[in-house]
């Protein structure tokens, strides 16, 4: 498999890790687009958002307690932060493995586009 989430989370590719669990990982987006850009994803290889099933649901809730805990720990807790799924060719999905962005440190632009 030459999905480049997937060997970060096989530990085939090495990177900084801020958290892991038996399902999920996370660790530094390699172009960061804010003074904190984390990339959290599911250790299993799921496409986009839009594959997910009813029995992964949790999973996603999984991801965000994990991107609020990192925010907590980078102390971005208050001043707030972003988080962001792409989806697919129009949503600007770049990487074909599901991930949640958190961005934060800086004011981010308001709009979403
Ligand atoms: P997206 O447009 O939502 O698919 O975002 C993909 C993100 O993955 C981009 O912000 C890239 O900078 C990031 N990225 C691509 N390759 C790597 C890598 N090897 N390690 C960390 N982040 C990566
Ligand atoms: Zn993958």
């Amino acid at each position: 498999m030459d999905c480049i989430f997937c060997q970060i989370a096989d530990g085939k590719v090495p990177s900084e890790i801020f958290y892991q669990d038996k399902e999920i990982i996370a660790f530094p987006d390699i172009h960061p687009l804010a003074p904190i850009h984390v990339i959290i994803i599911p250790k299993k290889h799921v496409p986009s958002i839009a594959h997910i099933n009813e029995k992964d649901l949790s999973l996603i809730g999984r991801m965000v307690n994990v991107a609020n805990q990192i925010a907590e720990n980078k102390g971005i807790s208050d001043r707030g932060y972003r988080l962001v799924i792409n989806c697919g060719k129009e949503g600007g999905q770049m990487v074909p493995h599901l991930h949640l962005h958190l961005l934060g440190g800086k004011q981010l632009a308001n709009g979403l586009t």
